[in-house]
């Protein structure tokens, strides 16, 4: 037999102060919950601390490049334009240490108690908060440690970098292969073109952006070319050595390039190495991601997982809306699925794709007449800047 219900500190233990675990505890405490949270690095997230906040940040600052370029056709001279990457380094990380501190201030308010600590399972209910020689027990454990950059095996691989120290580099380099086609390597393509750094992109597959619609890969990789960026399809890398100014790349066709930084995006894996998730008995799939059902409940019926480390659809709403139905099913009497179908998603390239829902390929796998409608038009605002 178990514990009572008395014997537990905390009604739910939160791991992991990102966007799904800070709104999972926040609402379970404002549906009257006794609710502790631990997190090792930054209160905030990989969203607000190392992913879509300084990222988009670094976008509108991408942007501006072609806006000077496009102010001539309306009438303007802008004699010498100079960008500083420090100065704009350091803006960015005081606005992330504003969120981060807006953040704190927000579950303080809502109630909930942080520990600024790893927590790992000890059993089904205990939590040993590492460095501060604490254990606590939990009545739910929700577990929300999301994800961290993947790195393929390839030689040299200590000498990549991703998205994180992208975001940290002292200065801007003259060049970067980057290596993957989704989202951060677009994305990151978009930030250092427009700053003026020459992009490389590598990528295995026949064509950028796999997953969506073929129309808009096609017309993206047609617009990222118009801007510089360097797409190298059907390559694989498979090495990164020194060499004199930066690295030598060398790809499996025989072929090699120069370049000063390489980066790498390549998907994310979940964090849940070293977590005593085997201790407490729950599942875990392929890639190490917590397995869950249609209610985010893990193997064991009180302990939940929402967020990047469930690999599910990673995105920042997504874990949001799953900590809420969490919430829901958990604290309010009413068992709610997530729904995971038609998430609307942008990738902030430039120009920016959004989609939502089937894609062509998708809808003519499952029906037998598609009609599609399309339409090519060039943005006003472009007339008198000559762009298309
Ligand atoms: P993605 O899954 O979007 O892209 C990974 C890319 O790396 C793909 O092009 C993939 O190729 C390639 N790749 C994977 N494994 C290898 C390998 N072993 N060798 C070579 N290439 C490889 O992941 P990201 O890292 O770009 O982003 C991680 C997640 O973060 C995304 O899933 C996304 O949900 C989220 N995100 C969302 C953003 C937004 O909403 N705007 C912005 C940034 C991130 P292939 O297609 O052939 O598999």
């Amino acid at each position: 037999m178990g514990p009572d219900m008395t014997s537990y500190d905390y009604d739910l233990f939160v791991i992991g102060a990102g966007s799904g675990g800070v709104r999972g505890a926040r609402v379970a405490a404002s549906m009257g919950a006794r609710v502790g949270i631990a997190e090792e690095f930054r209160v905030g997230g990989t969203c607000v601390i190392r992913g879509c906040v300084p990222k988009k940040l670094l976008v509108y600052a991408s942007k501006f490049s072609g806006l000077i370029e496009d102010a001539q056709g309306y009438g303007w001279t802008i004699p010498e334009a100079s960008f500083s990457w420090p100065t704009l380094i350091a803006n960015k990380d005081r606005e992330i240490d504003r969120l981060n501190g807006f953040y704190l201030r927000n579950l303080k308010a809502s109630g909930v108690e942080l520990f600024e600590s790893r927590a790992v399972l000890e059993d089904p209910h205990t939590v040993r908060l590492e460095g501060l020689d604490k254990t606590i027990r939990a009545k739910n454990i929700l577990i929300a440690t999301g994800a961290t950059p993947y790195i393929p095996e390839i030689e040299g691989a200590e000498h990549v970098i991703t998205s994180n120290e992208a975001l940290h580099l002292a200065q801007l380099p003259a060049s970067i292969a980057i290596v993957g086609a989704g989202y951060i390597a677009l994305e990151f393509a978009t930030i250092f073109a427009g700053l003026g750094v020459d992009v490389t992109i590598i990528y295995r597959g026949p064509q950028i952006l796999r997953g969506f619609d073929q129309d808009i890969r096609d017309a993206l990789a047609s617009e990222l070319g118009k801007r510089g960026i360097n797409i190298r399809v059907n390559a694989e890398i498979v090495s990164v050595a020194p060499q004199e100014g930066g690295y030598a790349i060398g790809l499996k066709d025989g072929s090699a390039l120069h370049t000063q930084k390489v980066m790498v995006a390549t998907g994310r894996s979940p964090n849940t190495t070293g977590l005593g998730l085997g201790a407490a008995g729950i599942d875990l799939g392929w890639n190490g991601h917590v397995v869950v059902d249609d209610f985010s409940r893990t193997s064991v019926e009180h302990i939940f997982a929402v967020g990047d480390v469930t690999d599910r659809v990673n995105l920042t709403p997504v874990a949001i809306a799953e900590a809420m139905t969490f919430c829901e099913t958990l604290f309010n009497d009413n068992p709610t699925p997530v729904d995971h179908q038609f998430i609307a998603t942008a990738v902030f390239t430039e120009p920016e794709v959004g989609t939502i829902g089937m894609s062509e390929e998708e809808a003519r796998e499952m029906c037998a007449s598609v009609d599609i409608y399309k339409s090519r038009f060039r943005p006003m605002f472009h007339t008198l800047s000559g762009r298309d």
